[in-house]
């Protein structure tokens, strides 16, 4: 999430206030067939990677970043270290190296958009491109003009999650967010204390902590973060990992950071070992779901990131408004009633502000109500299972 947000031009602002809204006009759309269709997911867990590239999810270690030539500009320190372990010939197996558990069993799973060079692209609205407005049209179904900084400060956009937790009458500790960058608990809920959060340098409070907790919650000082803003995902993942263990959430905001900090920090043979280990997270995360009765078989997964980047070997570090690429984002869906069709291209063009009825759709809940201003549900997400049965393969 890196704050490096520079102060807007009054010409930005303008640019900003001017942009068009979610598909707010999509009107009817199925909106009362969803909320009746019965389905088997009775949980959801939404996880973040901070501006991770669709070029390093769908391509693995890029070409572009991985030569010689490149090699300082990449931030590459042992390119043969780098090659070693992530560079293949093709992008099919580089992708399966950078990420066996995604690619091998999540994804066979449910449906992975956002490979722009096979025809789907999946954008956000906003026209920022960084996180604090990233995450808000995630969370709220829809761009959000006042959300122009990254700054650590409330808004008073409801969010899917207060609204699930409303909707189904569930309790404080029922929905949660557990995230490495303080900026995701605010970002969250528009009022303080909506639901159960965790975010950057905080302790599980007394009397909610097991012993494990309480040890991450000394460990987040004792590691250091690779910058200022945020802890260490180790200590977010393990942290949500016991509290799902514990506190059994119907609704669980994983939001994780560091894809886009070694990227800050132009080191891309360290972004690709942490992509490596955030795939390990994805497996021990899935594991532990299928371990758990209330989980196993009624969990859905989506996985989705704030931005993208810059596409050159000068620009992958960053991203923002007017940095091409920083708008080529993806969306992964993995769970009992997404049909399991793996990579999906090509597609419509989709959108960052299509998650929040996405989610909503898997709880019975409709989008529209939450938010007459949120994108639809992902069509691709649901359509197998709502085809006759006679339809399905
Ligand atoms: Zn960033």
């Amino acid at each position: 999430m890196r704050a490096r947000a520079p102060r807007r031009s009054a010409a930005v602002l303008a640019l900003i206030a001017a942009a068009p809204l979610a598909s707010a006009a999509a009107p009817e759309r199925a909106a009362t067939a969803s909320a009746t269709t019965p389905r088997r997911t009775k949980n959801v867990i939404l996880l973040t990677l901070d501006g991770l590239r669709i070029q390093e999810l769908f391509g693995g270690m890029d070409p572009l970043l991985a030569g010689k030539r490149v090699q300082k500009k990449s931030g590459i320190y042992d390119l043969d270290r780098a090659r070693q372990r992530f560079w293949r010939d093709t992008p099919g197996e580089r992708r399966a190296v950078l990420l066996p558990y995604f690619w091998g069993t999540l994804a066979p799973q449910g449906i992975v958009l956002g490979d722009k060079d096979r025809g789907c692209s999946v954008q956000p609205r906003n026209p920022l491109l960084f996180s604090a407005p990233g995450y808000a049209e995630i969370l709220t179904g829809q761009p959000q003009p006042d959300v122009i900084t990254n700054d650590t400060k409330r808004y008073p956009h409801r969010t899917v999650l207060e609204f699930v937790r409303s909707e189904l009458r569930l309790g404080k500790r029922q929905v949660a967010t557990i995230g490495s960058w303080d900026g995701f608990g605010t970002l969250s809920s528009s009022e303080a204390d909506a639901f159960f959060t965790n975010t950057g340098y905080e302790r599980v409070p007394a009397g909610m902590a097991t012993p494990r907790m309480e040890f991450l919650g000394d460990l987040q000082f004792q590691i250091m973060a690779l910058w200022e803003e945020g802890r260490s995902d180790a200590v977010t993942f393990n942290i949500a990992l016991e509290y799902l263990r514990t506190e059994r959430p119907r609704l669980l905001y994983i939001a994780l950071g560091e894809s886009d900090d070694w990227a800050h920090a132009r080191r891309y043979d360290r972004l690709l070992d942490y992509i490596n280990v955030a795939d390990g997270y994805l497996r021990r995360l899935w594991q532990t779901l299928q371990s758990i009765d209330q989980y196993r078989g009624s969990t859905t997964l989506i996985l989705t990131t704030d931005h993208g980047r810059g596409i050159t070997p000068s620009t992958w570090v960053e991203h923002d408004q007017g940095i091409e690429g920083s708008e080529d984002i993806w969306i992964a869906v993995i769970g009992p009633d997404t049909p399991r069709r793996g990579e999906v291209a090509p597609c419509d063009t989709l959108h960052q502000s299509d998650v929040a009825a996405t989610l909503l759709r898997f709880f019975g809940l409709d989008g529209h109500l939450f938010n007459p201003q949120a994108g639809p549900p992902i069509a691709a997400a649901f359509e197998e299972r709502e085809q006759p049965p006679g339809r399905r393969r």
